[in-house]
């Protein structure tokens, strides 16, 4: 059986407590997008971990990892971060790596600088980290597959050629130090030192393992709204972040997922430029930035800290709806819980006109919140276990964005922790 575990809004919605929650049942767990441009924020038994690339499956001895061909696989930061792990006394994972995935190269990183620092104030945000360059230069068709780095002769002759390329660009756009094919060719060589151990035929192994009756897990990075085609374009990643990509990301049949779990947050956060309807700003936005997530909204890569904002019913039902949702995990409600009352986006607001379908973003930028206020719970309800224990305001508020999204919320999430789960 497959499930994927997807986010419903801007990512950081709380998917690396959700997976590692659930690898504790599964056989697999696999990436199967995106980059280490953003990470997964876990707390368990061996203390807390901002994981990049690994799925969050990593802790258990009783998995397997996969990193899937659509993962941008930056192989020195792979390693790394199996190393820091395991230095922290975690047992080392079993990791498989897709020979068809390709690899974030160094100038990758270079020119999502470069480009950063070109653009200046007009900036994506980005994490600076190579995905968008990657990802353009993987359907340019000029990406390094996993599997090349075996064929040292095809490796030589194409080293050449994107030095070629890019150093027109270097040169006349950027005007940065220029690329060298055998410097090229030294870091890929050492890539595939390093990786050569973890290289499997990943789809063959998914297609057995589903053969076999494996408990699957496929963990989405980042969530629909930052989706290339459905999301809040340009402003988004460069990968998309849908459950459906899953079939692909991975190299499994679509028809074998068949448990799509969004995961959706209590209230609105969001990383980078983009329009964000039900942001907050100044003091409110403070205390919930600082009260937020496991010790406050801050980037676990960047740092950065967090736009904040009330729950979005409108880009959350939306989100939900873009997945295919099946379920609905519903995260960092406990965080909530000093509000006297609590706002929630219920329409848009465009030129004149109510709205609750997400509309594409020109029309998004003109957006003013409708907000409905609903009563806070005013109490901590971390470590309540059955949905019945809820205070009564909090559980009206739980069912009231159900209605409002139209999916059904089958988990509800009060705490950073393996076990700060309620089912319903
Ligand atoms: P992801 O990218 O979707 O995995 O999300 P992140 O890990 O970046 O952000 C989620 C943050 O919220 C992390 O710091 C988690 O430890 C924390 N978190 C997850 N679920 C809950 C919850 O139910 N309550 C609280 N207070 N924090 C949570």
């Amino acid at each position: 059986m497959v499930k994927a575990i997807v986010g419903a809004n801007w990512g950081d919605e709380g998917k690396g407590k959700i997976t590692d929650m659930m690898a504790k049942e599964a056989d697999i767990i696999v990436r199967f997008q995106g980059g280490a441009n953003a990470g997964h924020t876990i707390i368990n038994d061996y203390g807390k971990f901002a994981l990049h690339t690994l799925p969050s499956g990593v802790f258990y001895s009783h998995t397997t990892s996969i990193i899937g061909n659509g993962v941008a696989l930056n192989i020195p930061v792979l390693i790394e971060e199996i190393q820091s792990i395991v230095d922290r006394g975690v047992p080392k994972p079993k990791i498989l790596v897709s020979d068809r995935a390709q690899m974030v190269m160094s100038y990758h990183v270079l020119f999502d600088q470069y480009e950063e620092e070109r653009l200046g104030g007009k900036s994506f945000g980005s994490t600076k980290s190579g995905i968008a360059p990657f990802y353009s230069d993987k359907y340019a068709k000029i990406g390094f597959q996993v599997s090349e780095l075996f064929d040292e002769e095809t490796l030589k002759e194409k080293t050449e050629r994107i030095c070629e390329m890019k150093n027109v660009m270097l040169e006349h756009l950027y005007h940065k130090p220029l690329l060298h094919p055998q410097e090229l060719m030294k870091e890929l060589l050492g890539y595939r030192d390093m990786i050569a151990p973890y290289v499997c035929d990943t789809s063959a192994y998914l297609w057995n393992a589903i053969k076999e009756g494996k408990n699957i897990l496929l963990e989405g990075q980042l969530g629909s709204l930052k989706d290339p085609d459905h999301g809040i374009y340009p402003m988004v990643t460069s990968s998309s972040t849908l459950a459906a990509y899953g079939a692909i990301g991975a190299g499994i049949p679509p028809y074998e997922i068949s448990k799509i779990i969004t995961v959706c947050k209590a209230y609105s956060s969001a990383v980078g430029a983009g329009a964000f309807v039900s942001e907050i700003f100044d003091e409110e936005a403070n205390e919930l930035r600082t009260r937020g997530g496991d010790g406050g909204e801050f980037g676990a890569t960047t740092g950065r800290p967090r736009r904040v904002g009330w729950f979005d019913a409108v880009a959350s039902k939306y989100g939900c709806r873009m997945q295919g949702t099946t379920d609905v995990a519903f995260t960092v409600l406990d965080v909530l819980g000093y509000l006297d009352e609590i706002p929630v986006c219920v329409g848009y607001e465009i030129d004149g006109e109510v709205v609750t379908e997400f509309p594409p973003t020109v029309k998004l930028e003109k957006a003013k919140p409708v907000l409905e206020t609903l009563p806070g719970w005013k109490c901590d309800i971390r470590g309540i276990r059955r949905y019945e224990d809820l205070p009564e305001n909090c559980r009206k508020y739980i069912e009231f964005i159900e209605e409002k999204i139209g999916f059904p919320i089958t988990m509800v999430s009060n705490g950073p922790g393996r076990d700060d789960i309620i089912y319903r």
